[in-house]
């Protein structure tokens, strides 16, 4: 496992604590609106975890997962949802948590589907972004860390369904790709 990662971009304890501020400043924005978090699964669920639990204000959680059609590596843009919200989102403020954002399709097409649904309001919180990787405009309201175009694994993400337990984030080495 460790012997496959190129580069540790953030360990544990800096992740911790950016999380933490990033749970603070959300207690504050969000404050008396009881918002419905909604975590994108599976790569932001370490991400919402330790998000929530950094939130001391009055809240609910829900899941949704998606999985982007077509290309391997890159999002087509064409996102089916696999698993939907167990409640409605009309007149709720609706915090998307998402782990990275890339192209930035998987992102628009989640916040159109919840607009047409009528939420009050959609904010996105991600803790990686790869603004370079875009290819529709984009921009996350509440953002981690920036990262340099380089595919990440650890604290949830995954290649090919390995690595999220790691409990940083970091480079994997291209032989892994290519083996
Ligand atoms: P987008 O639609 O913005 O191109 O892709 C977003 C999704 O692609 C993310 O939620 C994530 O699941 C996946 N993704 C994008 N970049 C990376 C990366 O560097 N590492 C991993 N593990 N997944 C990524
Ligand atoms: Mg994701
Ligand atoms: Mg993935």
């Amino acid at each position: 496992m460790l012997s496959d990662i190129q580069e540790i971009l953030y360990d544990e304890e800096q992740i911790r604590h950016k999380v933490i501020e990033m749970g603070r400043q959300l207690s504050r924005d969000f404050k008396d609106r009881n918002p419905l978090v909604i975590c994108i699964l599976k790569g932001a669920f370490i991400f919402m975890a330790d998000l929530v639990k950094a939130m001391d204000i009055p809240l609910e959680i829900d899941f949704m997962a998606v999985s982007s059609y077509g290309a391997s590596t890159k999002s087509s843009g064409v996102v089916k949802i696999v698993k939907d919200l167990d409640v409605p989102v009309e007149g709720r403020d609706v915090l998307i948590v998402e782990d990275i954002i890339d192209s930035g399709l998987t992102l628009s097409y989640l916040i159109d589907v919840l607009e047409r649904r009528n939420a009050k309001s959609v904010t996105v919180a991600t803790l990686f972004d790869k603004p370079s990787g875009r290819t529709v405009e984009l921009e996350a309201d509440y953002v981690g860390y920036t990262l340099p175009d380089a595919f990440v694994v650890g604290y949830g993400l995954d290649y090919a369904e390995k690595y999220r337990n790691l409990p940083f984030i970091g480079i994997l080495k291209p032989e892994v790709y290519n083996r």
